[in-house]
């Protein structure tokens, strides 16, 4: 990767953040990075850690990209980084893999520069995990730096937050958003970037996944089934069996992205502010179709289902609910 490619542009604030802990040498003992996904957070503290290892950082901390420490490191073999992560096929990281780090950092580092230790996700940590880890902040070793990064704060124990330093990284505005994705894919239609920043919410390293992979091309075609029950022409019960298949978040915030659309609509606030801008010609006929009484209701019960979604109710019976009742609520026109 080129050195301005590993540069994004909402982070800049975030870089000089890291950068002036570097140049007046008061590197944390523990920081946690915080941030939604697709902001590039990885990215991020992969770059802070090439820095500590790099034997010549440039004016602004940026790793020279030449010196040993920066070679060892971009071929994943520098023996003063690590990266905790829960292992192959599982979801938590293990006691056992912060007792095999807490052994290893007992020891000093190898090199002079620091040693940097990277625990991403860390709200994948168990309790058992959380506690140890608990104990080695306690009493950290030197010249270690321990960085956590998750999107999830609220799911990691206070105990450990209150021991970290912070640092957030936030979403752009609509304009740095648009720029930073256009440069990535010249040829993306306006409406496509304005859509993108609706449905990504924002995360720019998501809606190029989007646009790269399927994601798009899936969602209208849930969109199409949306309009084919408006219309009577499919049945919600085979709609509801054909969704179960599909990632259940994606699907939970289109819905509700479109039920928020159509009351927009309604009231003719304006194509900009809308999540699905491109969808807007058929959204706009549909919402004046069925007025905002029947569209609260709607998204009242999907509100309900989603909140029942996080306790892992009955995925089945939620979109049969929902679609049920979205085939009804276009019947009596
Ligand atoms: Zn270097």
């Amino acid at each position: 990767m080129t050195k301005d490619a590993m540069r994004l542009p909402w982070q800049q604030k975030n870089w000089m953040h890291l950068a002036a802990y570097r140049t007046q040498n008061r590197i944390p003992q523990a920081l946690l990075v915080i941030g939604n996904k697709g902001l590039g957070k990885r990215q991020l503290v992969r770059q802070f850690a090439n820095s500590l290892l790099c034997n010549q950082p440039q004016d602004d901390s940026f790793p020279c990209g030449r010196c040993s420490g920066c070679l060892l490191f971009q071929a994943d073999t520098h023996p003063d980084f690590l990266h905790i992560k829960p292992n192959e096929g599982k979801t938590v990281i293990a006691i056992s893999q912060i007792r095999g780090l807490i052994a290893q950092l007992a020891l000093k580092p190898q090199f002079e520069t620091y040693r940097v230790v990277i625990v991403s996700p860390a709200d994948a940590l168990s309790t058992g995990a959380a506690n140890a880890f608990l104990k080695y902040l306690e009493e950290p070793t030197e010249r270690t730096t321990l960085i956590l990064v998750t999107d999830k704060p609220a799911k990691l124990p206070l105990t450990i937050v209150s021991r970290c330093q912070k640092l957030m990284v936030t979403a752009p505005d609509k304009a740095m958003f648009l720029a930073w994705l256009k440069g990535h894919s010249p040829d993306i239609s306006e409406t496509v970037a304005a859509t993108l920043f609706g449905l990504a919410q924002r995360t720019p390293l998501l809606a190029l996944s989007y646009l790269n992979g399927q994601v798009l091309a899936l969602r209208n075609e849930c969109f199409r089934d949306w309009l084919a029950l408006a219309e009577q022409q499919a049945h919600p019960i085979v709609i509801a069996e054909n969704w179960l298949k599909l990632p259940e978040p994606q699907l939970i915030f289109w819905l509700s992205s479109w039920l928020i659309d159509l009351i927009k609509c309604y009231y003719q606030t304006g194509v900009d502010g809308l999540y699905n801008p491109d969808l807007s010609h058929s959204l706009q006929t549909l919402a004046l179709r069925l007025g905002p009484k029947k569209l609260y209701k709607l998204y009242d019960l999907l509100l309900k289902n989603r909140e029942n979604s996080q306790a892992q109710l009955n995925k089945q019976l939620m979109f049969e609910e929902l679609l049920i009742q979205w085939y009804e609520l276009n019947q009596d026109k």
